[in-house]
């Protein structure tokens, strides 16, 4: 084992020494840093710097008692969060997510994950995460509007537009991002928009961000397709999840000429194989707020699947989960690959397991991990910003030229530092590569902070 490689095993064990609980933070520190053992090896700086235990060990954790009342006038308590990882080249940045499921190892490894991320937007925004195990699911506007005034008033105190500015995740869509920013300013005194992103287009929010990571994911996968010589015209897509990064990845794949046959939710899968209608999804998942499974009670050439992870089994060219993180395992991938599966890009946070992800890298399909892929969320919220910054609002068009130019510019360097580092073709190590000497050589410059 070279030193390099003892260096990176010895960190490894520390974050699980610290931490044995917190396994989807430990997988993700792994990929990560097996990833950028070629860097380490060329720049015996990083380890003389101590940088990979300085970026493992978020710079704060703020973790707080979210107390609310529900319409019957019973109090519940819920635990509110934020993961401040590293704001090296800029404020943190990165979605509040309020989901049952929600623990400080998801969070983690989110944040860590945002670092990489938001390092590859090539926009001036550091990593974070947040969130609540609070279930915005069948709950009244009046409910969701309680939670999210409690939550706030905990959290204005750790937030501001040069500090940490926050977006949505799953279950924070433009409802929270209203009440949370109505709270903020009224606590604060002061209309600082660009402490939230996600915001309505009445206060602040900039056109386009709603699209932004299922067109950003669309963008990155036709750049990826055409590099290796090929088109997204007539293949088959299978897209897991049914929520904003589902819907707009559809959308756009659809206007490439690819046809999509699949989306999900929770309880289960619809496989149309006439393509799925993408207006009836909409009106299903974003105006009555339902369930997938009405889809296929309401178009005749669709069938529905209950238990999620089927959609896996549906053979296609190209495969986009959309998600949740572990939804697609080594078999899933595997199901995927034998079925004729070419090209993958993920447009959920760590939607594949580890074990996943080298099979796919083994097969040499075409695989664009996350936080390159689906950074066009991220990047149009740092262009939210700059629009709040300048007080102006950009056209549709002009945000939607921009978030393409930054997702051909990802998929470009993740491709050249691949290269430049002896694994061509394979774009975690890429990026992770390229991310990490944008992060780790800001922070040499910044001293020991
Ligand atoms: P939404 O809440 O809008 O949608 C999530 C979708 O995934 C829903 O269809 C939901 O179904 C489904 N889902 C949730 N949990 C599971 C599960 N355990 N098994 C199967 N399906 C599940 O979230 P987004 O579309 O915004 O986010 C999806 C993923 O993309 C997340 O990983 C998020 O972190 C990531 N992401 C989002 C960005 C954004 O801009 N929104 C940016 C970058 C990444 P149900 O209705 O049943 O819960």
């Amino acid at each position: 084992m070279s030193e390099m490689q003892q260096y990176v095993e010895d960190v490894l064990a520390l974050v699980k020494r610290r931490d044995p609980d917190q396994k989807e933070f430990q997988d993700v520190v792994k990929e990560v840093l097996t990833s950028i053992l070629p860097v380490l090896e060329k720049n015996p700086k990083y380890k003389a710097n101590k940088i990979l235990e300085r970026i493992v060990e978020p710079e704060r954790i703020v973790q707080f008692r979210v107390p609310w009342t529900d319409d019957k006038g019973e109090i519940h308590v819920n635990r509110g969060f934020r993961v401040q990882a590293n704001s090296a080249i800029g404020p943190y940045k990165g979605g509040l997510r309020f989901h049952p499921s929600v623990n400080l190892s998801i969070l983690k490894f989110l944040a860590f994950e945002q670092v990489f991320k938001n390092s590859l937007t090539t926009l001036p925004i550091g990593g974070g995460k947040g969130g609540s195990d609070f279930d915005p699911k069948g709950k009244s506007d009046a409910e969701v509007m309680r939670f999210c005034q409690s939550f706030m008033t905990e959290l204005r105190r750790h937030i501001g537009s040069m500090v940490d500015t926050p977006a949505g995740d799953i279950g924070v869509g433009g409802r929270e991002i209203g009440y949370l920013f109505g709270q903020y300013k009224r606590l604060q005194n002061e209309f600082d928009a660009a402490v939230l992103t996600g915001k309505g287009i009445s206060y602040g929010g900039s056109l386009a961000r709603t699209e932004a990571t299922g067109y950003g994911l669309l963008y990155f996968t036709k750049a990826m397709v055409e590099a290796a010589g090929d088109t997204l015209q007539g293949k088959t897509v299978v897209v897991s999840g049914s929520g904003n990064v589902a819907i707009y990845a559809i959308e756009k794949a659809q206007e490439f000429g690819a046809k999509v046959v699949t989306c999900s939710d929770s309880n289960g899968y619809v496989y149309d194989p006439e393509g799925i209608d993408l207006a009836l999804v909409k009106q299903i998942k974003e105006v009555e707020r339902g369930r997938i499974k009405e889809y296929a009670e309401r178009r005749p050439s669709a069938t529905y699947t209950e238990g999620c992870r089927g959609v896996w089994s549906v053979k296609c060219d190209i495969a986009f989960p959309c998600a949740t993180q572990g939804e697609i395992n080594l078999d899933e991938a595997k199901t995927l690959i034998a079925n004729g599966c070419k090209v993958l890009a993920e447009g959920a946070n760590m939607p594949s397991t580890l074990e996943a992800i080298d099979y796919y890298l083994e097969s040499k399909i075409l695989f664009g991990p996350a936080k390159a892929a689906n950074a066009g969320g991220v990047a149009v919220s740092a262009l939210e910003m700059s629009q709040n910054s300048e007080r102006l609002h950009w056209t549709f068009e002009e945000v939607d030229e921009r978030l393409k130019g930054i997702m051909n510019t990802i998929f470009q360097n993740a491709k050249k530092r691949a290269e430049e580092y002896g694994v061509p073709g394979n774009l975690v190590a890429g990026a992770n590569i390229h991310a990490f000497l944008h992060v780790a050589d800001t922070m040499i410059a910044h001293g020991l902070v």
